[in-house]
């Protein structure tokens, strides 16, 4: 023993001098003075040749090697790291930096022959990748001197043989983490950076050496992290001080000397156990499980086609490694990236599905890409693990068994539930350790969805996904656990990341090393390789008796940092909510398209590819809003894609059910009368006012079916009503008991007003909000509603972060220059201007209409704002706030497939963090018998502060986008009160409403009626008994087999969830039209889970299937119906179903081909206020006469009357004519007082009004 080290002082002073590393001070006589024997970068032994691809194309290994390359040499500089303009390229457009191809030739030594080693090291500063001659992708180089260093290639020992060996690389003009300016990780990108070749050599390692220099490392890190009273930490400060006493630069045998030194720690002979290092010791005394990782962002500080680069270079690495170290297992998740390696390198692809098969390289995750867990939709999320697992069930065999959103900025209470219906029972995440205000209590725990489904959840104590597999690494996993009482297992999840990268050589060399210390001494945690993430989770749910002794966490796992990402990058949420809804509607209507006519061919791949797109913009930095400029033109791009092809769809679709129609979303063209008819994708009754565009050939036709001309007379306003829950719905007048909406200004203000709301403007400011009704004021006496901007400047991450600080700030604007836009009788409306700023123009419409928001009983309308902003502020955050007369410590946030309820009080600190948060469609306060939401229809941003509820509209960061949200913006919201508590409220619809428009389409009239197809006049789907109940999503079932002459079953499958947190059972009415042969309840990826009993008479009948299915609160239920492969959809005469449907449910002129004035019959079904005898009714007609009619809950006097009769006496009688006007409503509007005749006071409402 040295006498040196008997007292703290000195070891102390012992520590600080451990140089052996390379670099330093003695850099001449340290060990990096002996790394290398041999280095050689003359001509005659490195041959380089290099061609440029123009401005920023990225070719493949094809079209590269054949250009015409030119002689290249080291020192030579290249980029930049932003070229010219983008050509043509196979790859998505934006890309980061130039690329650059080098042929390599290197002429080896004979007399190297005897070294252990050969290498090429190659450093071009920037990020590439190694190729073979025939392009096959070897493995990745990272230059510069960052600590994911990587510049070796090892040469093989066959082209050691032959003396010379040639290869391809490709370098890309970008970082592990892009091109920073000024290398500020989060600065927008350094357009003109330029690399230069530090390092073409070939090189002799000094394997021993380096094996030194790793022995040397685990010893410090030991000595460093250990604490200062521990033998082991003691025994590797003395190993290490000896060893630099031992190692003489000079005298190669001092290394195997220096070595034996290090043994005292590692153990004797520890080296020769290799990856058996490991097998050593009772497994049971595992603590760490390793696994390595390389967290690769599918977008952030680089764009998306580098990204499919970093995928093949760091997966490569990780193949190659896994050769070398049979102990290595690499986990990777996000299917997408699969599926580009699939398609643009097929032969590392092979590589990696027999490594895959081998059981060494993992998938993981479950989901298309680490998607964002705040803001996707419901079925969005869903379609994330749908599409993710059938992904890797495709190409490998096999599924995911655990979610992994190591990096996603909050995760919704949604996921449990829908982690567990795509078949995996784990999650991993670690993100909540970046919480600003709270430490999260658990590290190990059970967490539960808000609809009371369980996963178990590890949250790594280590606190990243990209440890380094330091000691310090290890140990933390057991000093920061924090369920020590329940378990004391961790996951140790090393490897570079966010950039790739993953796992090193160095750091399964320091892994070896740590695990060989721990198999001879107790003062370090024994570290575990060589398994997969499930084995860990399935040992823990062991330990735990299926997690019974750990603690739960309910809900959300809001994450306490990162709260701008709800509104960064505005546009991208837009073209995020509008693209889920229009795939939804596709699939819906390309859905009934299919079961109609037999030739149209459900368009699944381009469905699914329009799919592929939104999920893959619903990546963690690129919806957040926290990427660089760049990837946000790529984003727009898959946007513009998505609704091009989505609306080609819906017209293809249309054109089956709606014949000839054509869209209204400009005047028709077409010289044929026609009239207006409008599709419901909704399946929920409705009646909405809808704009309508005039001018054309069409206009006069369409004007007579407006209720209001707008003021500029270029459009209308129609009430379309489907309020009988149809797939269409049709121009009608006011209603009775509808008083037209109106404003105006009054003294000191402006006012909007209909039967039951009224708000008023003074001095620019919303100063009264009231329930006519009720005679309530709403807003509190001295409050005021409208804009307000606040300083936005977070402590560092600028597009992520909003700081509580900033609520200090405000600055409430007015309304100015208002204007009345329009004065009723359906819509009536005011114009304003807003000023901000001096370079920002900001325009709003605040609108209300005559009708209310749902057909639900007294439900109340809403107030609509329209902005159009052209924005240029920087470093503000613009809002819409509204103080209520509502006192609750909660509000509610629409989440995926449900709510949640936040704190508005900041008793605690928990609470305090929740100043702003994440909400879908509405955010609500309420109070026992009132409530008031915000509807919003793209924003994500909410806040409820005691009695001020807030919706966040515009941000301004500037890095890492400099521009972000700077131009044009287009959005809505509104303020939509209630009666009754949100429980109790029509708001959840509303919402969905508000964001669902009708499909407005223009039907000439040679084809009006006849070519409305059946499956749209009556809705084929109906959830009756359960008004918290919505159907979500109709598609066709994923297995189905889509070609003209398939034989398979066709199937359809729907997804429905509760949306209010309580029980129901619901019967799901299917219509008689669909032949059901059997119907199941699946899970996600549609497999059967219980076979439904269909309550539904046989073959002959005209019955509706009826399913009943039970539902406990927030959850999510997919049912597969198959159809009968011989009829599927049952066909009627066409005749007795186009009368008897559409007098049904659009009375008598919307009958038949016919109008009033021809006055043809063709023998079907005739309206009663035509005083004609109806003839004959269709089985339909029957059944949904008895649906509407023959329920228990008819209350009003008609339903008594109806319900007092027998069915056929209903028919027959003149009863027909009550029925009539009972489909005409809902039950309540229009009945009032016997039998009055809405068609009269309809054509006298149109005569008034227009
Ligand atoms: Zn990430």
């Amino acid at each position: 023993m040295d006498q040196r080290i008997d007292s703290r002082a000195p070891r102390t002073v012992q520590r600080s001098s451990l140089q052996l590393r390379p670099g330093g001070h003695f850099s001449d006589v340290n060990l990096s003075s002996v790394l290398f024997t041999q280095r050689l970068d003359d001509p005659k032994h490195v041959r380089l040749q290099v061609w440029s691809a123009p401005g920023r194309t990225k070719p493949s290994f094809e079209e590269a090697i054949k250009q015409k390359f030119k002689d290249a040499k080291k020192g030579d500089s290249f980029g930049p790291s932003c070229g010219g303009a983008h050509s043509k390229s196979r790859h998505l457009n934006s890309h980061l930096g130039t690329n650059h191809w080098w042929k390599v030739t290197v002429n080896i030594p004979a007399d190297w022959e005897k070294y252990e080693r050969v290498q090429f090291e190659f450093d071009p500063g920037c990020e590439a990748m190694i190729f073979t001659t025939d392009g096959n992708p070897v493995q990745a180089i990272t230059g510069g001197y960052g600590g994911d260093r990587r510049v070796e290639y090892i040469i093989p020992p066959e082209a050691r043989k032959a003396g010379v060996h040639e290869f391809v690389i490709e370098s890309s003009c970008n970082g592990m983490f892009g091109v920073p300016w000024n290398g500020d990780t989060i600065a927008p990108p350094d357009m003109n950076r330029y690399f230069s070749l530090a390092s073409a050599d070939l090189v002799v390692p000094n394997q021993e050496a380096w094996r030194l220099l790793w022995d040397f490392q685990t010893l410090r890190q030991i000595v460093d992290t250990l604490p200062g009273n521990s033998a082991l930490q003691n025994k590797a400060l003395v190993a290490a001080n000896q060893i630099m006493n031992v190692f003489k630069h000079d005298d190669a045998e001092s290394i195997p000397r220096a070595r034996k030194v290090a043994e005292a720690v590692f153990g004797e002979e520890w080296e020769k156990k290799g990856e058996r290092v490991y097998e050593v010791g009772d497994e049971k005394e595992v603590k760490v499980w390793a696994i390595g990782h390389c967290h690769i962002d599918t977008a952030w500080l680089w764009p998306y086609s580098v990204t499919q680069q970093k995928v093949a270079r760091s997966w490569a690495t990780q193949l190659d490694l896994m050769d070398r170290y049979p102990e290595h297992r690499f986990c990777a998740s996000s299917a997408q990236q699969y599926k580009w390696l699939e398609q643009l390198y097929p032969q590392l692809f092979e590589r990696l599905k027999a490594k895959i098969a081998s059981g060494q390289f993992h998938i993981i995750g479950g989901s298309w890409v680490e998607n964002d867990a705040n803001m996707p939709s419901g079925e969005a999320l869903a379609r994330q693990f749908i599409f993710g697992q059938r992904y890797f069930q495709s190409r490998f065999g096999k599924r995911c068994n655990t979610a992994w959103l190591p990096d996603s900025f909050g995760l919704t209470g949604a996921l449990p539930q829908l982690i567990r219906g795509a078949g995996m029972d784990y999650f991993f995440t670690q993100k909540l350790s970046w919480n600003n205000i709270n430490v999260f209590p658990h590290s190990t725990f059970n967490w539960i969805g808000l609809d009371g489904t369980q996963t178990l959840c590890h949250m790594t104590p280590v606190d990243t996904y990209t440890a380094q597999a330091t000691v310090g690494d290890v140990r933390k996993a057991t000093t920061n656990h924090k369920n020590l009482e329940s378990t004391d297992t961790a996951l140790l999840v090393f490897g570079n990341g966010d950039g790739g990268g993953g796992p090193l050589a160095p750091m399964l060399e320091n892994l070896r090393r740590i695990r060989a210390t721990a198999n001879n001494s107790r003062d370090i945690t024994p570290v575990s390789m060589g398994h997969t993430v499930e084995e860990f989770f399935e040992d823990l749910a062991k330990h735990t008796r299926q997690g019974a002794t750990l603690p739960n966490w309910h809900g959300e796992l809001y994450l306490e940092f990162h709260r701008g990402t709800y509104t960064s990058h505005g546009s991208i949420k837009k073209g995020k909510r509008k693209s889920e809804i229009l795939l939804r509607d596709v699939e819906h209507v390309a859905t009934l398209a299919s079961m109609v006519k037999e030739d149209y061919l459900y368009p699944k791949k381009r469905i699914d590819d329009a799919w592929e797109k939104v999920l893959l913009n619903q990546f963690h930095d690129v919806l957040p809003g926290s990427a660089i400029g760049m990837v946000y033109e790529d984003a727009e791009k898959l946007y513009t894609e998505i609704a091009r092809e989505g609306k080609s769809i819906l017209e293809e679709a249309f054109g089956v059910l709606l014949e000839k129609s054509v869209h209204l979303n400009e005047p028709p063209k077409a010289t044929s009368k026609g009239r207006l008819v409008a599709v419901n994708t909704v399946c929920a009754p409705r009646r909405e006012v809808v704009q309508v565009p005039l001018g054309g050939p069409a206009a006069s036709r369409l004007r007579s079916e407006l209720v209001q001309v707008a003021k500029d007379g270029k459009s209308g306003y129609a009430l379309m009503d489907a309020s009988q829950g149809s797939g269409v719905a049709f121009a009608t007048g006011m209603f009775a008991d509808i008083s037209p909406a109106a404003a105006g200004r009054y003294d000191g203000g402006f006012f909007l007003k209909n039967s039951n709301i009224e708000m008023k403007i003074e001095d620019g400011r919303i100063v009264s909000l009231v329930d006519l009704e009720l005679g309530r004021e709403l807003i509190p006496q001295g409050q005021t509603g409208g804009l307000v901007i606040f300083e936005d400047r977070p402590a560092y991450w600028d597009a992520w972060d909003t700081e509580i600080y900033s609520l200090e700030t405000p600055t409430y604007l007015k309304f100015a220059n208002i204007k009345v836009a329009e004065t009723g009788p359906m819509r009536a409306s005011l114009r304003a201007e807003v000023k901000i700023g001096s370079a920002t123009s900001f325009s709003v419409t605040i609108s209300l209409d005559a009708i209310p928001a749902t057909l639900k009983k007294n439900s109340r309308s809403f107030v609509r704002f329209d902005a159009e902003v052209d924005w240029h502020q920087r470093h503000e955050f613009l809002k819409f706030e509204i103080p209520l007369n509502i006192k609750n410590d909660n509000a509610t946030f629409e989440t995926q497939f449900g709510f949640v309820s936040r704190p508005t009080h900041k008793n605690t600190t928990l609470d305090m963090a929740k100043f702003e948060v994440p909400g879908h469609k509405y955010a609500d306060l309420s109070e026992y018998g009132y409530g008031v939401a915000i509807l919003s229809e793209s924003k994500y941003g909410f806040a409820a502060s005691g009695n001020v509820l807030r919706i966040s509209l515009l941000r301004a960061a500037t890095g890492p986008d400099a521009e972000q949200d700077q131009g044009f913006h287009k959005f809505s919201w509104a303020v939509a009160p209630h009666l009754g508590h949100f429980l109790e409220s029509d708001i959840p619809i509303a919402a969905y409403l508000f964001n669902s428009p009708l499909h407005l389409r223009h039907v000439p009239d040679s084809a009006a009626g006849g070519n409305v197809a059946s499956l749209l006049r009556k809705a084929p789907f109906i959830v009756e008994n359960a008004p918290n109940v919505h159907l979500e999503t109709i598609k066709r079932g994923d297995d189905d087999t889509f070609s003209q002459n398939s034989k398979t079953a066709r199937s359809i499958v729907l997804r429905l969830y509760e949306a209010y947190g309580g029980h129901a059972r619901a019967s799901l009415r299917i219509t008689s039209q669909l032949q059901i042969s059997k119907a199941s309840l699946v899970n996600l990826l549609e497999e059967e889970l219980e076979v439904l009993e269909k309550c539904t008479n046989k073959d002959e009948s005209d019955e509706d299937t009826v399913l009943t299915i039970d539902f406990r609160g927030f959850q999510v239920v997919t049912v597969k119906l198959v159809l009968d492969s011989a009829k599927g959809m049952k066909r009627y005469k066409p005749s007795l179903m186009n009368h008897g449907i559409l007098a049904q449910v659009f009375g008598e002129e919307r009958c038949l081909g016919k109008n009033k004035d021809t006055d043809s019959d063709d023998g079907g079904y005739t309206c009663p206020e035509m005083h004609r005898p109806q003839r004959q009714h269709t089985p339909t007609v029957v059944q949904t006469i008895r649906r509407f009619c023959f329920k228990d809950s008819c209350s009003t006097p008609t339903h008594r009357r109806i319900g007092t009769l027998s069915l056929d006496a209903a028919l027959e009688s003149e009863a027909a004519g009550v029925l009539h006007h009972f489909f005409r409503r809902e039950g309540r509007r229009i009945v009032r007082g016997g039998l009055a005749h809405p068609e009269g006071r309809r054509s006298r409402s149109r005569r008034e009004y227009t």
